[in-house]
């Protein structure tokens, strides 16, 4: 931490949160299989210091369209929706503030985290929304499993 600077970084807490906000029926799925499936496929979503399992379930606090994924220590980004004290970035808006969205004193491990999101495959995103809904902690609407949509099909990938 710099000297009169100010790390944010606080211990992520796990929310009950649904991803439209509806009170959607979860549909019976087998949650521990899945989370088996996406471990195989998806080995970082177990890594216990960054990723979905870091930070609670829920979009970036700074664009809302892409799941959270790290949780950098410098000050909220201007234009945050929730100044929450445990606010997360997606690994785009990641990309684009680089380490600029950690505290001066927080530099390697800022550049760690921005190597390792770097390195994460084109359908992470929608991996990370169901590792959430394989943990219980977000309620997929049924229709997002059938409509085709990427999470859908990610979804029925992992049940071949
Ligand atoms: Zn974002
Ligand atoms: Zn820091």
């Amino acid at each position: 931490m710099p000297p009169g600077g100010r790390c944010y970084v606080l211990a992520a807490s796990r929310a009950n949160v649904t991803l439209d906000g509806s009170p959607a029926a979860m549909p019976d799925i087998d949650k521990a299989g899945l989370r088996a499936a996406l471990i195989r496929r998806h080995v970082w979503l177990d890594e216990p210091d960054i990723g979905p399992r870091a930070v609670a379930a829920g979009e970036c606090d700074r664009c809302g369209a892409e799941p959270r994924l790290v949780a950098p220590c410098g000050p909220p980004p201007a234009g945050a929706g929730r100044l929450s004290a445990d606010w997360a970035l997606g690994r785009g808006c990641a990309a684009e503030l680089g380490v600029d969205a950690w505290c001066a004193g927080h530099e390697a491990e800022a550049e760690r985290a921005l190597a390792w999101l770097a390195r994460l495959p084109p359908e992470a995103d929608n991996a990370a929304r169901l590792w959430w809904v394989a943990t219980g902690e977000v309620r997929l609407d049924p229709d997002m499993l059938e409509d085709g949509g990427p999470v859908g099909a990610l979804y029925r990938a992992l049940r071949a």
